[in-house]
């Protein structure tokens, strides 16, 4: 196949851009190597191609968010996940104060206050925060077909420094958006940001949302078809956060980034893609990763508005 040698070429395209910083509000992520590049394509068929660094493991952070939405429909339905989460863009930062000022409802899953109450929302109702994160755990490892562990170091580093978090959570709790301590809630979303992944990994989940939530790899369905629907529509309005607008018109897929680096794209019927590089733009999106999404919507037609 001339995937893995495109891949690899297209790496050697971005390798001389070292624009862009670590993120260093979490003091794990800012020591990071920095030069780290990889790319990997899971088709829907089951094939695997990668290049780089593309076996080296990074904390999923916001990666987390589309998965754990589509975990959180799964076990509560789309009424009850709604009705806490609503799914309008924010426009705002990842860790804006964005939620509805009359019901507290968070604008959408992809911005932290979503996430931390999506995380809380997982698993049968009255579910402990240990079967939460355990839920949460089991259901991304079913998506990457591969048991995930968490980086208890990048755990504790972010929570040590979670204020912001903790005041979001705290606000949910006050609006009952939550029911758990916000602390707990916290802490539960903060190992979930800290499951290590590759970038195959991150490639494969994404398959499985462009496999109609069939794991391209093992075979076995992890969500529903209407799940993904929803997942992905969601992460095309509101995967970038305040750089959703300029992706969707510019690279044109369904997309998540996270702090650590990656960056994951899903072509439904076709493909998932992840990249990996940790230097990250003002919005905190991977600026080769970007970079690199360009180039494959440029040489491959991804953007899901074009007739082919
Ligand atoms: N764990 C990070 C946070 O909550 C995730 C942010 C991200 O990846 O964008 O700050």
């Amino acid at each position: 196949s001339p995937i893995p040698d495109y891949l690899a070429e297209a790496l050697r395209s971005v390798q001389a851009d070292h624009s862009g910083a670590t993120a260093d509000y979490i003091p794990e992520l800012a020591h990071a190597d920095p030069d780290r590049l990889a790319a990997a394509l899971c088709t829907v068929d089951g094939h695997i191609y990668s290049a780089g660094d593309a076996a080296a493991e990074f904390s999923i952070q916001s990666i987390s968010k589309p998965f754990v939405y589509a975990l959180a429909l799964a076990d509560r339905g789309f009424d009850a996940v709604l009705e806490k989460v609503n799914v309008e863009p924010s426009g705002n930062a990842f860790n804006e104060m964005s939620v509805e000022p009359d019901t507290g409802r968070p604008l959408n899953p992809m911005i932290n206050a979503g996430a931390i109450a999506m995380h809380s929302l997982v698993g049968p109702p009255g579910a402990t925060p240990e079967q939460r994160v355990d839920r949460v755990a089991d259901g991304l490892s079913a998506f990457a077909g591969r048991r995930l562990h968490v980086d208890e170091a990048v755990s504790r580093s972010e929570m040590s420094h979670a204020y912001r978090n903790r005041a979001l959570a705290n606000m949910l709790r006050a609006y009952d958006i939550i029911a758990d301590d916000p602390l707990v809630a916290v802490a539960g979303y903060t190992r979930q940001c800290s499951l290590l992944v590759t970038a195959e990994d991150l490639a494969v989940m994404a398959g499985t949302l462009a496999n109609r939530g069939v794991n391209p790899l093992t075979g076995r369905p992890v969500v529903s078809a209407a799940v993904v629907r929803q997942t992905l529509s969601v992460m095309a309005t509101c995967g970038m956060y305040d750089g959703a607008g300029d992706w969707m018109t510019r690279v044109g897929v369904p997309a998540k980034s996270g702090v650590a680096g990656g960056l994951i794209g899903a072509l439904p019927g076709q493909a998932g893609i992840a990249t990996f590089s940790p230097r990250l733009d003002r919005h905190g999106n991977s600026v080769r990763g970007v970079n690199l999404f360009t180039r494959f919507t440029a040489d491959m037609g991804m953007h899901v508005m074009e007739v082919p």
